[in-house]
């Protein structure tokens, strides 16, 4: 485990506990898994060769999920997708293929997010809509489905 891990893992620790949650060796599995794989599903997560039990698996990503940790994305597959949450790993985006579903993490420029940003305050103004944040997919073709189409 790297410095940047154990560094995360105590932040996830500390939510935890200041929630009254205790940051178990489940919870901590399946912690390491998503910072190791990205946006997975759970039959992913199961195989990703952290002790993972598949019984208690959903009901713990739902915690993090509650705790600020996790994020379940809403996408157009049949599974859904769990990553660690932006306040842990960061601002950005995720390339989504429409073929096969997998979801890949992108960063833009900073300038390009200030950029972006303005541009939808300017855009919600006119409905007196107060921004938060941003959340935008950019859908394609993977390397993969575009070699199984191509053969
Ligand atoms: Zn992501
Ligand atoms: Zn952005």
């Amino acid at each position: 485990m790297n410095s940047n891990s154990s560094a995360l893992h105590d932040l996830v620790a500390s939510k935890l506990e200041s929630a009254g949650q205790v940051y178990t060796q489940k919870r901590r599995a399946l912690v390491e898994a998503l910072l190791n794989a990205g946006p997975c599903t759970l039959p992913e997560l199961l195989l990703s060769g952290e002790d993972i039990a598949q019984s208690s698996a959903y009901r713990n990503l739902t915690v993090l999920e509650e705790m600020g940790v996790g994020r379940r994305l809403v996408h157009y597959g049949e599974y859904g997708r769990w990553e660690l949450s932006e306040e842990l790993t960061g601002h950005h985006h995720h390339l989504v293929c429409h073929s096969c579903d997998v979801i890949i993490d992108v960063e833009l420029p900073t300038h390009i997010e200030h950029l972006m940003d303005e541009e939808f305050e300017r855009a919600a103004k006119g409905s007196k809509f107060a921004v938060d944040r941003h959340n935008i997919d950019i859908v394609g073709t993977c390397a993969n489905c575009q070699e199984t189409t191509q053969a």
